[in-house]
């Protein structure tokens, strides 16, 4: 890092809700006991954990049941992500999130995949639905769980949304009958060098630390001093913990401090999704792309937007300018006050000449620039454009063109980007001139290690694309149409059968749309692509009974290519 931006941090305080949401009594989604698998806050992959994970005895088709009466102002039947979900809107102020579920209750089932029939949706995400549609009592039993979309395992994922704000509140804040006794633990710290005349154990860069608890008492200690010059940053790995589960949660509430002076506090209560990504900065997104370790640094980058800190000391960094000793802690506490520390010592001393000159440099990436301005760059025919808050943080950027032989074809010159940054913050634009006939402009796209990135191809050729990670980007073409795999005999007879199902799968670009006909005329499909399996029930099919019918499926990747089946059969 160059230099070391001061940080006068003021946080905007998010929209506070009429009541304390204790007082909000309302309903557990689940009538089976409470046993959560994740909570609010955990890191996650490009986002927060905005809810918390209720466990249901790990099967599929618990009761769901609505929290507060309301009304479903949104449903989604989706491939990934959510997968089924139901918000419903509370009078109260409030929305409650219900997602992988298995199944709606009939009545808003009915409604829901009658709005998809008229849409002809098949990856469906509606918001609009209207107070009369689907109203809901408290209580009522609204849906089913599930492990739909991106689920690892049955589960109900449960949030509860502040509905003016849309920001996600911690869920535990509504449930005091929900109770944990159980401390977070302490794994390991990271301590980092924040530029090139700061020193930690002797070396520039960064060196991880194990912590070792000190009996049950919830402190943790390192095996020895840590010696270290100049501007120094830290970060922490350790999970919760909750009384009677095997399962690892996330902290709530993280501090540091060096002697008795706090440098960093953040506490998770509320997640913005406009912000969400930034937790790309929070952690060491080296680190995790690395070990798929999760270290929550305790220094906060320049276009760093989470509104978690309430306390910020020079953004977190620690200033080691003397020949001294300091003792530092690390707090961690759950919702519930449940707290562990890990305490340890800098050992303060400047490098010896002899040392600092046999010191390798860190690695060059290219020239630092501030991540504060807007950033252009060409070479040749290829631009790399960046605006005021593309990178987390000052960066290295360098580009050269890549000549070396390639192993696939590519229809423009291949660049590589080098910069110190592992993630952007938001997408950079790249363009670079194509050498495409006209009949595969349409299936070109970038590629970037195997995989594709969403392009767009202009009159004159020039391709432009979003990146966020450096690495080397040319243009490739998807002719490949997707593939249908339908195990149906011709005329078989499938009256005994309440769905059909077949696996669709893309070698590049990806699934783009999945359509299917009954007799020419549009029919449901329910997606999973976790499973890579389509599913056509035929209850929403409405078809004419002890019948010979004509079954058409289509199935088109990003890249436009289209694969279509047929069979026939009977029912
Ligand atoms: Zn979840």
């Amino acid at each position: 890092m160059k230099k070391i931006l001061l940080l006068s941090f003021f946080l905007l305080p998010f929209l506070t809700l009429a009541q304390k949401p204790a007082s909000y009594n309302v309903l557990l989604p689940v009538d089976i006991p409470v046993a959560l698998s994740g909570n609010f806050g955990e890191l996650r992959t490009n986002h927060f954990h905005s809810g918390i994970d209720f466990k249901t005895q790990q099967v599929i088709g618990k009761n769901i049941r609505a929290i507060e009466a309301g009304y479903v102002s949104r449903a989604a039947v989706r491939p990934s992500g959510y997968g089924m979900c139901l918000y419903v809107t509370h009078p109260n102020g409030l929305t409650s999130v219900y997602a992988h579920l298995s199944a709606f209750s009939p009545r808003i089932d009915s409604v829901v995949r009658a709005k998809q029939h008229e849409m002809k949706s098949n990856n469906f995400d509606f918001a609009d639905f209207d107070s009369l549609a689907m109203p809901v009592a408290r209580g009522e039993i609204i849906a089913f769980s599930g492990n739909s979309g991106s689920s690892g395992g049955p589960h109900l994922h449960f949030e509860i949304r502040n509905t003016a704000s849309e920001n996600a509140l911690d869920p535990l804040q509504f449930y005091p009958q929900i109770i944990d006794k159980a401390r977070p633990r302490i794994t390991a710290i990271g301590v980092y060098a924040m530029d090139d005349n700061s020193f930690v154990a002797q070396k520039r860069g960064k060196q991880f630390y194990t912590a070792t608890a000190k009996g049950a008492s919830g402190e943790y200690v390192l095996a020895k001093p840590i010696e270290v010059w100049g501007n120094i940053g830290f970060s922490i790995q350790g999970n919760d913990l909750m009384t009677g589960q095997s399962n690892v949660y996330g902290f709530y509430y993280v501090k540091l401090s060096c002697n008795k002076q706090t440098l960093y506090e953040r506490v998770i209560d509320e997640i913005s999704f406009a912000t969400t990504n930034d937790i790309n900065s929070l952690v060491d997104y080296e680190e995790r792309a690395k070990s798929k370790r999760y270290f929550e640094k305790a220094f906060v980058e320049k276009n760093n937007d989470l509104e978690i800190y309430t306390k910020l000391h020079n953004s977190g960094i620690y200033a080691a300018t003397k020949a001294d000793t300091a003792l530092c802690e690390f707090v961690v506490s759950d919702y519930y006050n449940n707290a562990s520390s890990l305490q340890f010592t800098l050992l303060q001393k400047p490098l010896a000449d002899s040392v600092l000159r046999k010191l390798p440099k860190l690695p060059e990436t290219g020239e630092w620039f501030d991540c504060k301005e807007e950033f252009a760059y060409s070479l040749n025919d290829f631009t790399f454009t960046a605006g005021d808050k593309t990178f987390f943080t000052d960066f290295t950027f360098s580009a050269k063109e890549v000549t070396t032989p390639a192993k696939r074809t590519y229809y423009s010159k291949r660049y590589n980007i080098q910069t110190n940054q592992p993630i952007f913050k938001k997408p950079a634009q790249i363009s670079v001139q194509t050498n495409l006939p006209d009949s595969l402009r349409s299936k070109a796209l970038f590629e970037r290690g195997g995989a594709a990135i969403f392009t767009k191809i202009n009159e004159a050729g020039i391709a432009t694309a979003p990146i966020k990670y450096g690495g080397t980007y040319g243009i490739v073409v998807d002719t490949t149409a997707p593939k249908i795999t339908l195990n149906l005999a011709q005329g078989a007879n499938l009256q005994q059968s309440k769905f059909i199902s077949f696996k669709i799968s893309d070698d590049f670009s990806g699934i783009g749309s999945y359509n299917a006909y009954i007799n020419d005329k549009w029919t449901l499909l329910d997606y999973d692509a976790k499973t890579a399996t389509v599913y056509l029930y035929f209850k929403y099919a409405d078809l004419q009974p002890d019948t010979m019918h004509d079954l058409r499926i289509e199935v088109s990747d990003v890249s436009g290519n289209r694969a279509v089946k047929v069979a026939r059969f009977f029912r």
